[in-house]
């Protein structure tokens, strides 16, 4: 069964093509990155012009590299929410187009749910129940898998998400886009314990979390810091490193409560966040000691892709749910909402 895929979410042009729901046979990722380097920020006029340029070369390279053609395809999957009206409107369109013209069925997929199905693409003996998290731009949520396709909620970002955070705080430091990376980055080897900044409702008894006032708090770090320290390298790498080990500490701790709370000791992890080595260390290391399983996708699976859509897509498909052709863009589409 190979299921050609689409992700058209935000400002990665994405096309996929998976085998039997799990193999990986294109995962193309055209990125729009440079151009929007210099606004600072996605902007969503130009991303989903982009997408319309680059998605027919995203496709004949995927097929290219595949070795197939749209003849041996038997499932069009497309993200059809959350993300931008214009660009989500770019891949469906597509992959209706395909579907009608050639006859296929076709699936629209939620990029949330695509983001937990990386985990299973790279780890296939991950088996529900588990406890979710979603870092990633637009969204931190903490979700119980009870079973593949039935989620119950836990908790989300009050305000920023963590992504978010990231990408916010390097645009006020001047330190480029998107944040998260060159945070990482540059918060490799400084020292993480020099300033003291803490998550939002880090230590509530909930699953909420809240980093608008963490972005704040570093902000006005920076802003208090003098010229000098300003050009100071090593300095600023250290208020990296501490923002940075903040966000990770109070995802952690939420999770370490749900898996407590619930008695499951699985996690799984997704999202552009869940790239983050600290991040992925911390998890790995606690995880470890508190005898607590945590599944990592690789970081290309956890930052946009279409080899999640594509796995997420196959998984619905295989119980027979197919999507209508005149289904419209969700922008606002939430965890389990078809
Ligand atoms: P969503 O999935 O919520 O709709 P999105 O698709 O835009 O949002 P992703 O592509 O999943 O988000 O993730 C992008 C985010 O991940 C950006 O905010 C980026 O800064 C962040 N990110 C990517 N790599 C890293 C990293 N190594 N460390 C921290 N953050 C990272
Ligand atoms: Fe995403």
């Amino acid at each position: 069964m190979y299921c050609l895929a689409i992700e058209t979410s935000c400002d990665d042009t994405c096309v996929a093509i998976i085998k039997n729901g799990n193999t990986i046979l294109s995962n193309v990722i055209s990125s729009q990155i440079d151009i929007h380097r210099r606004f600072g920020g996605v902007v969503p006029e130009v991303a989903s012009r982009r997408h319309l340029e680059y998605l027919i070369p995203a496709l004949e390279q995927a097929f290219q590299q595949a070795n197939l053609t749209l003849k041996n395809i038997d499932l069009i999957a497309v993200t059809r929410g959350p993300g931008l009206t214009g660009s989500l409107l770019m891949g469906l369109c597509m992959g209706k187009t395909f579907s009608i013209l050639h006859q296929k069925p076709f699936i629209a997929v939620n990029h949330l749910e695509g983001h937990l199905f990386a985990s299973r693409l790279d780890h296939p003996d991950i088996t529900p129940p588990f406890i979710s998290l979603i870092v990633s731009g637009g969204h931190t949520e903490l979700t119980v898998v009870q079973d593949w396709g039935k989620y119950v909620h836990l908790g989300r970002t009050r305000d920023d998400a963590a992504g978010e955070v990231f990408d916010k705080v390097a645009k006020y430091l001047k330190i480029g886009y998107p944040g998260g990376p060159l945070i990482d980055n540059r918060a490799s080897n400084a020292n993480p314990t020099r300033f003291h900044f803490r998550g939002g409702l880090e230590d509530q008894e909930n699953y909420d979390f809240s980093f608008s006032g963490l972005k704040t708090a570093v902000i006005r770090a920076y802003d208090q810091l003098s010229d000098s320290s300003k050009k100071d390298e090593k300095g600023i790498n250290d208020l990296l490193a501490s923002f940075q080990q903040s966000v990770v500490r109070t995802l952690w701790k939420k999770t370490i409560r749900a898996v407590k709370k619930t008695g499951i000791r699985s996690v799984s992890l997704g999202g552009g966040v869940a790239a983050n080595s600290s991040l992925r260390s911390l998890f790995s290391q606690k995880g470890f000691q508190n005898n607590i399983k945590v599944y990592l996708p690789s970081p290309a699976l956890c930052t946009d892709n279409a080899a999640m859509i594509g796995s997420c897509g196959s998984f619905h498909f295989s119980f027979g749910r197919i999507s209508p052709l005149d289904l419209e863009p969700d922008p606002q589409l939430r965890l389990g909402d078809v």
